[in-house]
């Protein structure tokens, strides 16, 4: 399969299964704003739940934190995005479309999409110019410069400037950290790929606080923790790999910066980055609000400015990321079975439950078991279609076990239970099927 063909066909099981539709669709569309359907709100809630799960719930060093989109437009001051959240954008005087200076290659160019801007005979670019990617808005009735405030371009300001309301509420002590998920906003100027790169996209983004000097030793940790959590999520390990920033891509105040990228079918790209920020963040804010920022450390009777050791990854990107591992298709018996396989724990339904045939008393004892099982699992109830059908249309969804209720069930109470992956199907008690899915989910 090609690549842009597995897109293709990625984009249009999305839309006709129901997990990713293009924004205000009927108005012909918003570039590159895209809601999420049924079975797509399920699977990125579970990406978003497993992250919180392991940065948050598993550990007693990391709070959790919910800040609000719209900040003091000083914090963007203080952060450096009203200067300096630019990107070198360029036009094309001929075809009139606007790139990513710094990314042409990775742009079609739109007169012959086999180049790229800049190479066929009739592109004419322009000189670079930085455009700045923060949405600006009004904040009260009057549309004027001092009401202007920004949809926040990233999750971490909200935590930096909550450093010390959470430190003070909640008895952490450093090394802590502070975690949250939420919307971010970036006038992108060649955004793409569907949902890898969105204007209206989910961050999800852990700072963790330490003294300076033990910076190296938890960026290393939290690389280590970063890369085995998507593993644990089920990406593919050898589509999985490091990206180290060297000195020309590196923030000036950077300390080091590594991207975990995943080979997409467009490319290898990043999906995560973990950067040592040393004590930019909360050294700008210090300054630029006037108040003390400082850490006081009552063993060591020092006081500092902790260092942070940031990871952010957006919750869109690992969703999509999670769909173009899972896409497969497999020859059966001279048909074409389109399967996600996706890791259980963000599937989004976990098990269906299937009567063989509508009668002799097949649909009561599926229903009593889909009744039973839907109080703590997402599960699905079909009884319509033959049942090769029906696994197939949970194959598409990605569902990793199907039960069916047949004759048998009314004789001894068993079930047959298919395995999405293996197509194999074996016996088990009706009684044991809740045991058998809280076995394999964990
Ligand atoms: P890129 O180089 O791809 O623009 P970035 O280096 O600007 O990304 P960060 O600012 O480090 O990205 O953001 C952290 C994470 O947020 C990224 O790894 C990505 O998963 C996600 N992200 C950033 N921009 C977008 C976007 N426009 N759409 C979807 N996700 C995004």
């Amino acid at each position: 399969m090609t690549a842009p063909n597995l897109m293709e066909k990625l984009v249009s099981l999305c839309k006709r299964r129901g997990f990713v539709f293009q924004s205000s669709e009927v108005y012909g569309g918003l570039g590159s704003v895209y809601d999420y359907g049924p079975l797509g709100v399920e699977l990125k809630r579970n990406v978003k739940d497993r992250w919180w799960r392991a940065m948050v719930q598993a550990r007693d060093d990391i709070e959790g934190l919910d800040s609000a989109i719209l900040m003091h437009p000083r914090v963007w001051e203080a952060s450096g995005h009203v200067s300096g959240f630019t990107d070198p954008m360029v036009d094309c005087r001929t075809c009139k479309a606007r790139f990513r200076a710094d990314k042409l290659g990775d742009a079609p160019c739109p007169r012959k999409p086999s180049k790229h801007p800049g190479e066929h005979k009739e592109c004419d670019l322009t000189e670079p110019r930085q455009f700045n990617l923060m949405f600006k808005t009004f904040m009260g009735p009057v549309e004027e410069q001092a009401a202007v405030v920004y949809l926040r371009p990233e999750t971490a300001q909200g935590i930096y400037v909550n450093y010390q309301n959470v430190l003070n509420s909640s008895r952490q002590k450093i090394p802590f950290g502070i975690a949250q998920i939420g919307k971010a906003f970036r006038n992108e100027i060649t955004p793409g790929n569907f949902i890898f790169r969105t204007r209206e996209f989910e961050q999800m983004e852990m700072q963790f606080f330490v003294r300076p000097g033990t910076d190296g030793e938890w960026f290393e940790r939290w690389r280590g923790l970063r890369m085995g959590w998507y593993q644990e999520i089920g990406l593919e390990p050898s589509r999985l790999r490091w990206h180290e920033h060297g000195p020309d891509e590196l923030a000036h105040y950077a300390r080091a910066a590594f991207d975990i990228e995943y080979e997409f079918p467009f490319g290898w790209h990043e999906i995560e980055g973990i950067h040592n920020r040393g004590d930019f963040d909360l050294g700008r804010h210090q300054q630029h609000s006037g108040k003390k920022l400082e850490y006081f450390d009552q063993g060591a009777n020092e006081r500092y400015l902790p260092y942070i050791v940031e990871t952010s990854a957006g919750a869109d990107r690992v969703t999509l990321t999670v769909l173009v591992n899972a896409y497969r298709e497999e020859d059966v018996e001279g048909e074409t079975r389109v399967v996600l396989g996706f890791h259980p724990a963000v599937a989004p339904i976990k098990a269906a439950v299937f009567p063989l045939v509508n009668k002799d008393g097949m649909p009561e004892v599926s229903l009593e078991l889909y009744n039973d099982l839907r109080r703590s699992l997402p599960v699905f109830f079909d009884d319509s279609g033959a049942i090769g059908r029906r696994y197939r249309r949970m194959d598409e969804a990605g569902t990793p076990w199907c039960f069916t209720i047949d004759g048998q069930t009314l004789v001894d109470r068993t079930v047959t239970v298919r395995d999405r992956d293996l197509m194999t199907q074996e016996r088990i008690g009706i009684d044991a099927v809740k045991a058998y899915l809280t076995d394999r989910l964990g």
